[in-house]
């Protein structure tokens, strides 16, 4: 297992420019679960720099997603409350001449570019605002051009430790220093995201192998900062379960829909626990289960298949160990009325929980019993024991049913079922008999409407 020696503080940091999908959800539940296990702190931070694009409604509805699988923080900070700390940070890797003004145009930086290409040499900047000098600087400014900062890197290896994907390192000599601060003065996620590990003491960045990439440069910003970087933890890709990239069926996986096709939170989570992992999808009644085998090694590296059809099962058969109190406030208030005996009779019938109140005409309505064999209804009749029920009344009649009539399998119990329940499947008949109750049994087996 991986090894933690204090408590660790980990962030899950959405933008709220949209809802939240599936691949964000495994990012939150990984930092979520991690945070659990270790007895740690879990950071929400909306990175909302962006204020074109990000919403108050985005906002409330990543934090009522997260709320709804069960992943809830113990702090939450938003980046828009936090520029004058950024502009601070900025502020001293000015001056210690780690970021440096930059007046090229998007359009002389891309004719750079295909030249460099052309000539079959890598795309690096070639740091050409660095010369630079005050006067040059003075009248580009004149001319109406507002400078982009960018963050120097210092040449030579970055190496790290990824918990998932182990000894990582990136040649940052063959990298271009990035760019930080845009020229309308707003802040690429970058450094705001350094600032904020930084300042909330973060111990481990888990987040999506995109951004791998940009962890070679956060950590000399780490450093730059006077900081330690954290640890990093990054998890494989998911796909779709066509193996195509889940960002082009964003709209169909929002945790949002999910939701609204009534699919159980804990399904979400115990399927995106264990993709790319040899771990079986096992249903569970509660995160516990998730949080105590949650372990980075027992994450492959290789891309994870998300298949919305196996979320389907599995929400399926997560209602089927759901104990009633997972489910009370969902279910229709007759269907709660009757309580754990009826939940536990119908569960394992259950597509959704809602679905629940579809049998409430077999143990409380009126139905209208499919009378095939009316002797033999009243043999059954005849033997059928006296209150109080259980669930092993059930057999006890059916045991004296077949003594007096000698059929057993189908022959014995199908009829009953029909008889009772008007239908040709459903749930264990030993739960439902005591809730249906002797005197709508009898009226049942005569095949009146009860
Ligand atoms: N806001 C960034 C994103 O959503 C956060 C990335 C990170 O975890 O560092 O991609």
């Amino acid at each position: 297992m991986t090894a933690v020696t204090a408590p660790p503080v980990v962030r899950f940091a959405p933008s709220p420019t949209g809802r939240l999908h599936v691949g964000n959800a495994r990012a939150a539940l990984f930092n979520w679960l991690f945070a659990r296990r270790h007895g740690g702190r879990f950071v929400l931070r909306l990175d909302d720099t962006d204020r074109d694009r990000s919403t108050e409604p985005f906002a409330q509805g990543i934090q009522d997603d997260l709320c709804w699988l069960g992943l809830t923080w113990d702090r939450l900070e938003r980046q828009s409350a936090r520029f004058a700390t950024y502009d601070a940070a900025r502020d001293r890797l000015i001056a210690a001449g780690r970021l440096y003004a930059c007046y090229e145009t998007p359009q002389e930086l891309e004719f750079r570019r295909k030249r460099l290409l052309a000539q079959g040499r890598p795309p690096v900047y070639d740091r050409a605002a660095l010369r630079l000098t005050d006067a040059d600087r003075a009248r580009l400014e004149a001319e109406g051009r507002q400078p982009h900062w960018r963050f120097r890197l210092e040449p030579g290896d970055v190496r790290w430790h990824d918990l998932v994907r182990a000894e990582q390192h990136v040649d940052e000599s063959s990298q271009s220093d990035p760019v930080v601060i845009r020229a309308d003065g707003s802040y690429l996620y970058t450094l705001p995201s350094v600032v904020d590990d930084i300042d909330f003491a973060i111990t481990h960045v888990i987040r999506g192998e995109d951004h791998v990439t940009n962890t070679a440069a956060q950590i000399q910003l780490f450093r730059a900062l006077g900081a330690e970087p954290p640890l990093f933890a990054h998890l494989p890709l998911l796909v779709g379960g066509d193996g195509h990239s889940l960002s082009k069926r964003l709209g169909s996986l929002s945790l949002a829909d999910l939701r609204q096709q009534d699919i159980e939170p804990l399904a979400i989570c115990g399927l995106l626990a264990r993709l790319g992992t040899s771990d079986p999808v096992e249903p569970v009644a509660s995160l516990q289960p998730l949080i105590d085998t949650m372990d980075f090694a027992r994450i492959g590296r290789a891309p994870a298949r998300f298949a919305e059809a196996d979320l389907q099962t599995l929400s399926q058969r997560t209602l089927h160990v759901l104990p009633v109190d997972s489910v009370r406030d969902r279910l229709d208030p007759a269907a709660a009325r009757l309580g754990e005996p009826f939940w536990l009779a119908v569960r394992g019938n259950l597509a959704r929980v809602a679905d629940a109140a579809d049998w409430l005409p077999v143990v409380q309505g009126t139905l209208q019993p499919v009378v095939e064999d009316a002797a033999f209804l009243a043999q059954a009749a005849e033997v059928l024991p006296p209150e109080p029920w259980s669930d092993g009344t059930w057999k006890t009649w059916t045991s004296a049913l077949a003594k007096a009539s000698g059929r057993k399998g189908r022959a014995l119990f199908h009829p009953l079922r029909l008889a009772l329940t008007a239908r040709e499947q459903g749930p264990e008949m030993a739960r439902l008999l005591p809730l249906i109750g002797r005197p709508r049994t009898l009226a049942r087996l005569r095949g009146d409407a009860a």
